[in-house]
């Protein structure tokens, strides 16, 4: 088996998430190559040879305004043909939720997304799912002899499994996508904020909010400390944030060295998205709350007060002299 990881970077550095995908493939015992899109630093070359890549190929993205799924679509495609890919994984993204579909749609591979880990049985890869609304564990496989998978956001982390030093390095054209692709006219960022999966602190507001406006009071306390907004679902139906800042069942799986949660009743669709954070602190006027069974630090209160005076408070000792 043969297995080619797209490593998605920020801020020109692989991703928790892509590097957690190489170790966990590595870890199997298979063969697993990394894909770097564009210019690609020595030091992430060797994080990626670290993780357990045996080879990572560095491709140049070619210089007409192409769109970057069509040029990577290219690329992939082009790879399976030359070197023999059979399997194909990405870490869950707007792009690569994209890039895999249209990858299984031109290879006739069969497609499993959400995954949260994968196994070896017998020589066959098996994944793992949540189904049934994450209250079980379907064990899941490949039907076709070539298979694109995705992988849930922060579902496995980066281990060191091979060596660093040594990165076997394959440098390719990027082949010229289709003349009828995607042309891309211009590119803007959609949120200013680090994603949340690679986020260290994220402060998320819920329907305690209450108005609209109190999201100001979240997004301050954020700020303030360093880290991230988030929100729960209802406050993305109510069309108060976008999609890309829930957390959750249906939004992003997060683990931050600190949660902090205001005005989350902590159903268990929330729970799941954020139970793997390192500290989590409730604010939340229901001392009854299921979030207060699990927190670190339950604090019992109105948030409209407390969170102007904490920002307040985390502003002045960052002002002041040490
Ligand atoms: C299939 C499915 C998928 C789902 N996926 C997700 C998901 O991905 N993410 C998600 O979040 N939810 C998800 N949900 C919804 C989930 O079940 C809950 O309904 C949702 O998480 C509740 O959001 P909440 O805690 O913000 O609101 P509520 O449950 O309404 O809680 C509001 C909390 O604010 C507190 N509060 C009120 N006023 C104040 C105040 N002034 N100060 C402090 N606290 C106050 C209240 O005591 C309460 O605990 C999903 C549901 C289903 C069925």
């Amino acid at each position: 088996m043969r297995v080619l990881v797209l490593i998605e970077e920020r801020d020109g550095v692989p991703t928790g998430d892509s590097l957690g995908i190489v170790s966990h493939v590595a870890a199997l015992g298979l063969y697993v190559a990394a894909l770097v899109v564009g210019p690609a630093a020595e030091d992430d070359l060797g994080r990626l040879a670290g993780a357990g890549a045996q080879t990572v190929y560095a491709a140049a993205l070619p210089q007409e305004p192409t769109c970057p799924i069509e040029a990577r679509l290219a690329l992939l495609a082009d790879l399976q043909a030359s070197a023999g890919f059979d399997t194909f994984l990405f870490a869950t993204s707007a792009l690569s939720v994209d890039l895999a579909g249209r990858l299984a749609a031109r290879l006739g591979a069969g497609l499993i997304w959400n995954l949260s880990s994968l196994t070896m049985d017998d020589g066959r890869l098996i994944g793992r799912r949540m189904a049934r609304g994450d209250t079980l564990t379907a064990l899941v496989e490949w039907e076709t002899l070539l298979r694109v998978g995705l992988m849930r956001p922060g579902a496995v982390e980066p281990q060191t499994l091979g060596k660093a030093d040594q990165p076997l390095v394959v440098q390719i054209e990027a082949p010229k996508p289709s003349a009828t692709g995607t042309v891309e006219i211009s590119r803007s960022p959609s949120l200013g904020a680090p994603p949340l999966a690679s986020a260290g602190i994220i402060v998320a507001g819920g329907r305690g909010l209450r108005v609209q406006e109190n999201l100001a009071l979240v997004s301050d306390l954020a700020e303030a400390l360093g880290g991230v907004m988030a929100v729960s679902l209802p406050l993305v139906d109510m069309g108060w944030a976008p999609r890309a800042l829930q957390v959750g069942q249906t939004g992003a799986t997060v683990a931050p060295q600190l949660y902090i949660a205001c005005g989350i009743s902590g159903q268990y669709q929330h729970k799941l998205g954020m139970e793997r954070s390192g500290t989590i602190i409730a604010i939340n006027i229901d001392r009854d709350a299921p979030i207060m069974a699990f927190s670190d630090l339950a604090v019992v209160g109105d948030l409209s007060k407390i969170l102007p005076d904490l920002t307040q408070l985390i502003n002045k000792r960052r002002g002041s002299p040490p």
